[in-house]
């Protein structure tokens, strides 16, 4: 088997403009590398649809480094070519009638999508374990979770089938399972990247992402998602060179870790890689101190009323006529509906569906979704104080290391403990990101986050490649998928 998938963009995009390769021998390593699979990375796969698109390309671009490249998307993002079923029976042969936005970016930029990636049910998890399509399994030791909802995206690329995923994040689904993976995610600034066309969960939360293998090509990649779409009207459409300060010294920069990040709930493995990297950042002229931020040690409760409560409502399109799964033999039109959403929906979908419509529902909006959302409000106010003094915020992305599939799954709230620290972010509306610091004794990886102020990615990115530079990690699992 041929191994440029191995190679790092810029080489890969070298072999590519001297034609010693072409789009079609990447095709085939990615299928060939698929073939091997034992992680269930994939809920669909178009070998014959990205054979031909790679075939059209034509001319390599040599201004272009994505030309060429094969890229996979998590399954909530609709394409016209695959069917697109989040993760769920109620979409299990769903073929929708428009492209995502991000789509035609990656069509527009000659990329080659391969497939759809596995995830949580609606990404509704943290582990993978709702998906109606199976559980995804952990490149660094296969009898792990991958972590969710985005772990399709994370696995494929942490066990090198493909250089790029895309994900979203609507509590931390892009940053968890790449820390769990240990690759390197990223969750924009909220109103960065066009929601059209990503099937929604929670939509003043959920955004999509770049998931890669190193800093350098994660910013390459978001270079080309950010293009202004009319069709998300909470889209900004902001476009900039994000590699631009990757590379600069980090000497002088204020980086605040919050108290909440560094508190005795989580792993002392983590907690210690932790200190290695304020160590690191201080020994090479930045300042890093501890900060209160008020108000994040709710987030996870607020995100119970809000993300839940706004997807009882977004959910509640699919009744079994406009979209999807019908239920045979009902009787009336009540009757259907209720077969359909019973027999269509997982277990999590159904108590998230019913939580949140009880958050809505009479008095329960002022009681609960009106206060949760004025609290949300004091979240953001308490980063933005923080970003007046420091350039960023640093601290774990997970409380633990990868567990056990199987484990915790009678266990409803864990999904919501599992991102108390990424949650936060997302209600801030600010951009978050996953970077592999190194590996726990069981050689398991261990992620950082790295939060941004506002449309400030590329600060992040300088931070990430200084640490990635730093520790020169070799991040290829040596999981049993990869003998
Ligand atoms: N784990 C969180 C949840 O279960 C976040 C999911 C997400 O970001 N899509 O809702």
């Amino acid at each position: 088997m041929s191994k440029y998938l191995d190679l790092g963009i810029n080489e890969i995009h070298d072999l590519l403009v001297k034609k010693e390769i072409t789009p079609v021998d990447l095709v085939n390593e990615v299928f060939d590398r698929i073939d091997l699979d034992k992680l269930n990375c994939f809920i669909t796969t178009d070998k014959e649809g990205a054979l031909k698109r790679a075939e059209s390309l034509g001319e390599p671009d040599e201004n272009n480094i994505l030309w060429g490249l094969p890229i996979a998307l998590k399954d909530n993002m609709v394409t016209t070519n695959m069917r697109t079923t989040a993760g769920s029976k109620m979409l299990e042969n769903f073929v929708s009638v428009y492209d995502a936005h991000i789509v035609d970016l990656i069509n527009e930029n000659k990329m080659i999508i391969i497939g759809k990636t596995n995830m949580d049910e609606f990404a509704m998890g943290s582990s993978n374990q709702t998906s109606y399509f199976g559980p995804v399994r952990n490149p660094w030791n296969n009898s792990l979770v991958s972590g969710g909802s985005s772990g399709g995206s994370a696995s494929s690329v942490s066990s090198r089938i493909v250089p790029f995923a895309l994900g979203s994040d609507t509590g931390g689904s892009i940053r968890q399972p790449s820390s769990f993976c240990g690759i390197v995610g990223l969750k924009p600034t909220y109103g960065r990247v066009s929601r059209y066309g990503l099937i929604a969960f929670a939509s003043s939360l959920d955004q999509i992402g770049p998931m890669t293998r190193n800093v350098f090509e994660n910013a390459s990649l978001l270079n080309i998602l950010c293009k202004k779409d009319k069709r998300d009207l909470t889209h900004i459409g902001k476009e900039e060179d994000f590699t631009r300060l990757i590379g600069e010294p980090i000497s002088g920069m204020k980086i605040a870790i919050p108290e909440f990040y560094i508190s005795d709930v989580i792993d002392s493995q983590v907690l210690d890689k932790i200190n290695d990297i304020r160590k690191l950042l201080e020994d090479n002229g930045a300042t890093v101190e501890t900060v209160k931020v008020p108000y994040i040690d709710y987030a996870v409760p607020l995100y119970q009323i809000i993300a839940l409560g706004e997807a009882s409502s977004n959910l509640a399109r699919f009744d079994g006529i406009k979209y999807g799964y019908s239920a045979k033999n009902a009787k009336n039109i009540d009757e259907f509906y209720k077969k359909t959403r019973s027999e269509g929906f997982g277990d999590e979908v159904k108590r998230r569906i019913m939580v949140g419509s009880f958050m809505l529902s009479g008095k329960n909006v002022s009681e609960y979704y009106n206060k949760a959302l004025k609290i949300r409000k004091s979240i953001s106010n308490s980063f933005e104080e923080i970003f007046k003094e420091y350039d960023l915020v640093i601290g774990p992305t997970t409380t633990c290391l990868p567990y056990e599939i199987g484990e915790f799954l009678q266990d409803p709230n864990r999904s919501f403990v599992d991102d108390v620290l990424t949650i936060p972010v997302n209600m801030a509306g600010l951009p978050g990101m996953s970077v592999p610091i190194g590996f726990s004794k069981e050689h398991l990886p261990i992620g950082m986050q790295i939060i941004g102020n506002k449309w400030e990615e590329a600060v992040m990115y300088k931070l990430a490649a200084f640490i990635e530079s730093k520790l020169s990690l070799d991040l290829v699992p040596g999981g049993d998928n990869n003998e």
